[in-house]
């Protein structure tokens, strides 16, 4: 289990991530149904395009085709059949642009042009793209060709062989389309697509929060459930371990001389009983600190002081296991932190207590404290049996333990290190541990520097 200020922020990570999956796939699937929708709209209107300027062709070729009796030529009753007609020899371009009248092409946006074998124009219907004329040798009836003037107007253009009525060829007809107002409704499309998904993608995030939220709620309320439950049972357990207690010093006081083999039995209970109300304390303590209101009363601390009074404390039971415990201090330049003394005191209590249970006779534990250019360093180290790789992560949770044949049996709870990791949580410092099997293990407690150096 986490701290309160964890959880909230645990749940807050998943619940983004959530939202951001959910945003994620609808994203693809808009995009994707957007960008297969562009290329159907496109299709078809490039298709219809094909279409009209098809349908024109054969309309023209169908009008001239018997009339064209010399290959190349274009005889002169052609000019008064088709009176739009211009032969090459003559700029009927500005006028047509005066005139605006409607003719057999629509010479706002169509032309055509008739090409003899040489490749020569002859005579042009409409205003004919300045472009340099595509080869026409590889021609086989007809062609499709897609190009751009030097303005970047887009144009499509067929281009088709042409008879004489005696089956010679007489030349080419092309017949093209200026593509603007194409292009402009294909803009269009592409704006109103490009804006339709941004703004679903921004309803889809905005409504992914709220449906991961609405997700999230019953496990956050269940873990809630289980916090609260776990406090007060450790506080409901709290009366009656005292109360046994009490029992037991009353009854070795009073009965110890009718019954001497009492002792060893109260002995006993009495050890169960502290080792139950140490367990029930430090859980009441771990919800103290998950509540989400729980703010310690920061006060200046001084680490230095925190670090020999546990070199003091802890001297005692490490002689009596043979180990070396030491610290390096720098006694001129105590290092102090806003923080709460008691809770600092407990967590470096809980790794030293740690450093020692889990190093052999002989061993050495050292506690360091320095201070960086941003941050404050608190370090204990030991050379004991160290932590493997796959432990390091489950270390921290609650009431886990490492069942291990080179570890001798442990009074422990398995809540020693998730009360560290709160107590540093609540300080906004960093944990982190370095460990290595039967070499050691180096536990981190960084704070930010926020405080004066005496
Ligand atoms: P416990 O009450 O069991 O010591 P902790 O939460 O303090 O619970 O530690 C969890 C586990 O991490 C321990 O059971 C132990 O196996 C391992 N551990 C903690 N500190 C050390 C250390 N300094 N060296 C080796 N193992 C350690």
């Amino acid at each position: 289990m986490e701290t309160g200020r964890n959880v909230d922020r645990l749940f807050k990570r998943k619940r983004w991530l959530l939202t951001l999956t959910y945003a994620s796939v609808m994203g693809c699937t808009l995009g994707l149904v957007g960008y297969a929708f562009d290329r159907i709209v496109t299709n078809l209107s490039y298709r219809s395009v094909e279409k009209e300027i098809a349908s024109l062709a054969s309309n023209i070729h169908d009008n001239v085709e018997y009339k064209l009796a010399t290959p190349g030529k274009i005889p002169a009753d052609l000019y008064a059949r088709i009176p739009e007609l211009c032969p090459i020899y003559l700029n009927c371009q500005t006028q047509w642009q005066q005139q605006h009248r409607h003719t057999l092409v629509n010479i706002d946006r169509h032309y055509a042009s008739f090409i003899d074998t040489w490749g020569k124009t002859r005579a042009t219907l409409g205003i004919h793209p300045n472009v340099p004329k595509p080869s026409l040798s590889s021609l086989e009836n007809s062609r499709w060709d897609h190009f751009h003037d030097r303005m970047g107007k887009g144009y499509q253009q067929l281009t088709l062989e042409i008879h004489t009525p005696d089956n010679q060829v007489w030349g080419y007809l092309q017949v093209g389309r200026d593509l603007t107002d194409i292009h402009e409704y294909l803009n269009n499309i592409h704006l109103f697509l490009t804006i339709g998904i941004i703004a679903s993608e921004f309803i889809v995030v905005v409504v992914s929060w709220y449906l991961a939220g609405l997700a999230m709620r019953p496990l956050s309320q269940s873990y809630q459930q289980m916090q609260k439950f776990t406090a007060d049972a450790a506080h409901e357990l709290r009366t009656p371990l005292a109360t046994l207690q009490v029992i037991i010093e009353n009854g070795r006081a009073e009965y110890q001389h009718l019954a001497p083999e009492l002792t060893s039995w109260l002995d006993q209970i009495e050890r169960q009983n502290i080792r139950i109300s140490s367990l029930v304390n430090d859980l009441l303590f771990l919800s103290s600190l998950d509540r989400p209101d729980n703010k310690p009363n920061l006060e200046p601390c001084c680490l230095t002081e925190i670090v020999l009074d546990l070199v003091e404390e802890f001297a005692i039971p490490a002689t009596a296991k043979s180990i070396d415990i030491c610290s390096d201090l720098d006694l001129d330049a105590q290092i102090w932190i806003d923080g709460n003394s008691e809770q600092l005191y407990r967590m470096g209590a809980n790794l030293v207590d740690n450093a020692i249970k889990y190093t052999p006779a002989g061993g050495k534990v050292a506690i360091s404290l320095t201070q960086n250019l941003n941050d404050i360093s608190l370090q204990v180290k030991d050379n004991g049996i160290g932590i493997s790789d796959a432990n390091k992560v489950l270390i921290f949770n609650r009431f886990h333990r490492i069942e291990s044949k080179s570890s001798p049996p442990q009074h422990s709870t398995g809540l020693g290190l998730a009360i560290v990791k709160s107590i540093v949580d609540v300080h906004g410092g960093q944990l982190t541990v370095w460990s290595q099997v039967d070499k050691g293990s180096i536990f981190t407690v960084k704070f930010i520097s926020s405080l004066k150096i005496n």
